[in-house]
């Protein structure tokens, strides 16, 4: 088989970057290793920075997001048992979306069958090769036989654990890599959410999120040690401690039931330069992982996603390289943004173990500062909404 564009990973910015491919009349083929089924049924981001829902747009792939999704125009920053509203329209005159990811990949997935895309799942041993020669080709293994599909490009946006990153030669890729010294525990539950905009919760007990994925089922986390187990947390367990970190009138208001999906997530900063290798280029998580407190990740998949459709739209429709050859560098300079964004929150918002008191006092007087200067303000909000592409 021959194709023009190679997509290695069926998450969101595989998807995303068919479905803008496709449009623009460039075959590509996406291999995932897993089954579809399976790629739905996973719980991840939940809220889309205008830039994403601009290229759900561009794919032709927003009309049930339009509908369904659930768009916000501030959050709260909860601290010293009061809520402090981040306006983020009257500050950047941008909302963000709420929408689950599991939401968009289905679109996503919905699109590419509508429009012929071809995709192979359950695609084993998947293997990128001779992307620093002139020809490239990528191969898999399905119901037993070995197959192999010519092309002119890899797309590598097989996430984190993904074979792409991990095919480049050791001494060709720098990595960069900050671990955080909890997790967080999350629950969804098909109860209506605590409030219609999202909590961010500093505690002396630790960090609590109130999100949500609709109007009638919400996603909420506490941060936790990272050696708990699930096992240890019912939803009574979980329910009580998300109440004893959020101002009395939320904790009033909280509404209970029970939780059908469970989860520990550790939380990780991560970046891989460059993002380009020959004819190999890393997406998404591929490259980089931020820890969710900034809600960037799938953002920053997005944004890779922009990055590099321009780059193949310019190299097959106009025949010029400057966009595609600049690729890695536009995505990183973004990427560290965000990267920085995301761990500025996380150090804002969670409990450290060596902080102590001192460390407490310290966020308290930053979220003040936070929430009671105009350019604070602005510039927190500027980060959430998502920085120009
Ligand atoms: C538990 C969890 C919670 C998260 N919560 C948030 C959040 O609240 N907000 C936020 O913004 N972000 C969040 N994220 C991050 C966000 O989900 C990711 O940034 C986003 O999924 C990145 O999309 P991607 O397409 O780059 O990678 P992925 O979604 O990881 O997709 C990669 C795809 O590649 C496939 N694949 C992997 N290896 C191979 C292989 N060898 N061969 C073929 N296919 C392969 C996988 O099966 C998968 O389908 C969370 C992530 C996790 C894990």
């Amino acid at each position: 088989m021959r194709t023009q564009v190679v997509i290695i990973g069926s998450g969101p910015s595989g998807l995303l970057l068919g479905q803008l491919l496709g449009n623009a009349g460039i075959d590509n083929v996406v291999l995932d290793r897993v089954a579809k089924n399976y790629i739905l049924g996973r719980v991840r981001a939940g809220v889309l920075e205008e830039g994403t829902v601009g290229l759900l747009k561009d794919a032709s792939a927003d009309m049930r997001m339009r509908e369904e999704g659930l768009p916000h125009d501030g959050f709260s920053l909860a601290f010293d048992g009061r809520d402090h509203r981040i306006d983020l329209f009257a500050l950047t005159g941008k909302r963000v979306m709420v929408y689950g990811q599991t939401e968009l990949t289905r679109d996503l997935m919905d699109r590419r069958e509508a429009t012929g895309g071809v995709s192979i799942y359950e695609a084993t041993n998947v293997m990128p090769h001779d992307f620093g020669g002139g020809r490239p080709y990528v191969t898999y293994e399905k119901d037993g036989v070995t197959h192999r599909i010519d092309c002119d490009f890899i797309a590598g946006c097989d996430g984190y654990h993904g074979i792409s990153r991990k095919s480049v030669p050791e001494r060709s890729i720098a990595t960069f890599e900050r671990t955080y010294p909890f997790g967080w525990l999350g629950v969804l539950a098909d109860v209506p959410p605590v409030s219609h905009e999202l909590i961010y919760a500093n505690h002396p007990r630790g960090f609590a999120l109130c999100s949500m994925r609709s109007a009638s089922r919400s996603r909420y986390y506490i941060q936790c040690p990272l050696d708990e187990k699930v096992e240890n947390w019912s939803d009574d367990c979980f329910y009580d401690e998300l109440r004893r970190r959020l101002p009395t009138t939320h904790a009033q208001a909280l509404v209970v039931g029970p939780s059908f999906e469970k989860s520990i997530a550790p939380l990780r900063s991560f970046v891989a330069e460059p993002m380009r290798f020959g004819s190999l280029f890393l997406v998404g998580d591929a490259a980089h992982i931020v820890p969710p407190t900034g809600a960037k990740g799938l953002n920053l998949a997005a944004s890779d996603v922009h990055y590099l459709f321009e780059g193949l739209r310019d190299h097959y429709l106009d025949h010029t390289q400057t966009a595609l050859d600049a690729y890695s560098e536009r995505a990183l300079r973004r990427v560290w943004k965000s990267v920085r964004f995301s761990w500025s929150m996380t150090t804002l918002m969670h409990r450290f173990p060596e902080g102590g008191d001192f460390g407490q006092k310290i966020q308290e007087a930053e979220l003040d500062y936070l929430t009671h200067s105009d350019a604070a303000a602005r510039s927190l909000a500027e980060n959430y909404v998502g920085l120009p592409y």
